[in-house]
């Protein structure tokens, strides 16, 4: 049932250094985008009743490099992410990323912070950011602390971040290598992915990491570890096998999650030689 609209409470931060204070008083929700959180009001499955908007702490939305690491800030949209030249510079996977993320609206609205907190197994910047090894930097009023993507989960939509700490940027070092984007869903606007893949090749070493297999985005250690070894692609395969379980649910069943995550690892691995 629709969340009454009665039943909340919102605060809006004009800054950063106000919303931490806030949150350092007292717990809230933050809302940035609000893609994530507006669906979830309309079905009642959000619990907070109180939310701090962020939207207007602008000090979050740049986008830039320094000491050669690119920076994305919380607020960034999807929008922003396709405009930006860094971003098609450094990391083409993750525009390749933000050009299939819904449409227009949720590509205006939508942030790269959001989709890493909100830490849907599909979302599709996670894999961009696994493989390349990104690092989540979260402030709380008190401290500041790094936190690399791989780590950042804890199981199913849970993560390390404190109820008073906001993310307010991912750091993207250096990528070197051709980079790899693959979502497969059921049409390419407004679908959920089914699974989704971002890999990056440097000469015989590979990252890649998957969305929509497991609980949380995950990076394929052992088929890296296969493919750095000069194992045949259908050994590197088996071990690919063995390390996802994927499961059945209404968008797909485990069997194919299985197969199609095989087959775009196998194309990227082809490809990129
Ligand atoms: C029609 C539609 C299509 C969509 N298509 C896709 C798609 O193709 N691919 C995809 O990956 N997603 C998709 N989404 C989901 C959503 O748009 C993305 O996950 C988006 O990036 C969320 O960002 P947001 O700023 O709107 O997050 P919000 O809804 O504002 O927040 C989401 C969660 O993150 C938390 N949060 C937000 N910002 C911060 C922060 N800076 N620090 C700490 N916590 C924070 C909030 O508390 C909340 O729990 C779609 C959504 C809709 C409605």
């Amino acid at each position: 049932m629709k969340t009454p609209l009665s039943t909340l409470h919102l605060r809006r931060a004009t800054s950063l250094a106000e919303a931490l204070t806030i949150l350092r008083d007292e717990p809230r929700t933050p809302v940035a985008g609000a893609t994530d959180v507006y669906v979830q009001l309309n079905f009642g499955t959000h619990p907070a009743t109180r939310f701090l908007d962020i939207w207007a702490c602008d000090e979050l939305r740049s986008i830039s490099v320094r000491d050669d690491t690119l920076v994305l800030g919380a607020l960034a949209t999807y929008t922003a992410m396709l405009a930006s030249h860094a971003v098609a510079a450094r990391l083409p996977m993750m525009r390749e990323a933000a050009r299939q993320v819904g449409g227009p609206q949720i590509q205006n609205r939508g942030t790269v912070g959001g989709n890493i907190a909100n830490g849907s197994p599909a979302g599709d910047s996670l894999p961009v950011l696994a493989a390349a090894d990104a690092v989540v930097v979260l402030r709380s009023h008190a401290d500041e602390r790094r936190i690399p993507l791989t780590a950042f989960y804890t199981g199913y939509r849970t993560t390390v971040m404190r109820s008073d700490e906001l993310i307010v940027a991912v750091e993207v070092p250096r990528v070197t290598g051709r980079q790899f984007f693959r979502k497969v869903g059921t049409r390419a606007a407004q679908a959920i992915s089914k699974i989704v893949v971002a890999a990056v090749r440097d000469g015989s070493s590979a990252r890649i990491a998957v969305g929509s297999v497991a609980p949380t985005v995950v990076r394929l250690r052992e088929t890296e570890r296969a493919l750095a070894a000069s194992a045949s692609l259908d050994d590197a395969m088996a071990a690919l096998r063995a390390e996802i379980r994927p499961i059945d649910d209404i968008r797909s069943t485990a069997e194919y999650r299985l197969k199609v995550t095989e087959n775009v690892v196998r194309r990227f691995w082809l490809a990129s030689i």
